[in-house]
């Protein structure tokens, strides 16, 4: 394939604080229409990485210090966060990060926030198509289980009409069915609307199994990349990541 990928992440470094260096020369690609998993233990810098991605570092201090990121063919490692989603770029952060005293249609409108067109009522039955549940909790967010408020984040970021979505642990504080039922959506939604998806999880067996390709990272270092197949016929994924065998 020579088209070039939808987005790209060259070799980047990011400091905290001035001082501390989570990511020592980082890059992975997201080809247009696919989705990526980028798997890796407790604090390896996975979070740091799409936080880099989505321009959301700088309130938290961190600084992209080496390397750069495109989007689309468009450097976007300097732009704010609100720059980044208008460039059609969302991210659902780690820990869902609803308005839990808003409803879920308030909270899906919000994920609106950047259009101006008037499809948004056609947008909202688009995501309670993926979600019915969430039409049927008319309440406020707070009261929602811990998979409906996923669902509810990831449905906000459908409203923002994205081109891509990058998608901070999904399966955290989900059983095992809901966290099937969650990569089901998302790998279906990819398909349906053409959303490309990177996927950070340390769930590393159902995120294989969602993803065409994969990276694993180690102490701020990408350490092994593959397909699917690749990844799931590795010795070292099986051992460390796939639970044995
Ligand atoms: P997890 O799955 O636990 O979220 P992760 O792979 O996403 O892990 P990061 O959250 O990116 O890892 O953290 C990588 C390293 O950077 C950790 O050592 C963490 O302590 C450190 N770190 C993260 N955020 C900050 C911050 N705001 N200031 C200083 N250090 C930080």
């Amino acid at each position: 394939q020579t088209a070039s990928p939808m987005l790209s992440v060259n070799n980047i470094e990011v400091v905290y604080d001035e001082v501390i260096q989570v990511l020592r020369g980082v890059s992975l690609d997201v080809p247009e229409g696919e989705v990526v998993t980028l798997l890796g233990p407790n604090g390896a810098g996975k979070s740091t990485t799409l936080k880099a991605i989505s321009g959301l570092l700088r309130s938290e201090y961190g600084e992209v210090t080496k390397g750069d990121i495109t989007f689309m063919g468009e450097r976007i490692d300097k732009k704010n966060a609100e720059d980044v989603v208008r460039s059609g770029l969302f991210q659902v952060m780690e820990g869902r990060r609803i308005i839990e005293d808003m409803t879920s249609i308030e909270n899906l409108k919000l994920g609106a926030y950047t259009r101006n067109d008037s499809q948004i009522n056609q947008d909202l039955e688009m995501v309670f198509n993926y979600f019915p549940r969430l039409k049927e909790r008319t309440g406020l967010a707070g009261y929602l289980s811990g998979g409906e408020q996923q669902m509810l984040a990831i449905g906000r970021a459908l409203m923002a009409r994205p081109k891509m979505i990058c998608l901070d642990e999904p399966s955290m504080g989900l059983s095992p069915l809901l966290v099937k039922e969650v990569f089901g959506i998302i790998k279906k939604i990819n398909q349906d609307q053409g959303i490309t998806m990177l996927l950070v999880e340390q769930n590393a067996n159902y995120a294989i199994k969602a993803a065409d390709y994969g990276y694993i990272m180690e102490s701020g270092k990408i350490v092994l990349d593959g397909t699917q197949e690749q990844l799931l016929n590795n010795e070292d994924v099986k051992e460390f990541y796939l639970g044995g065998g």
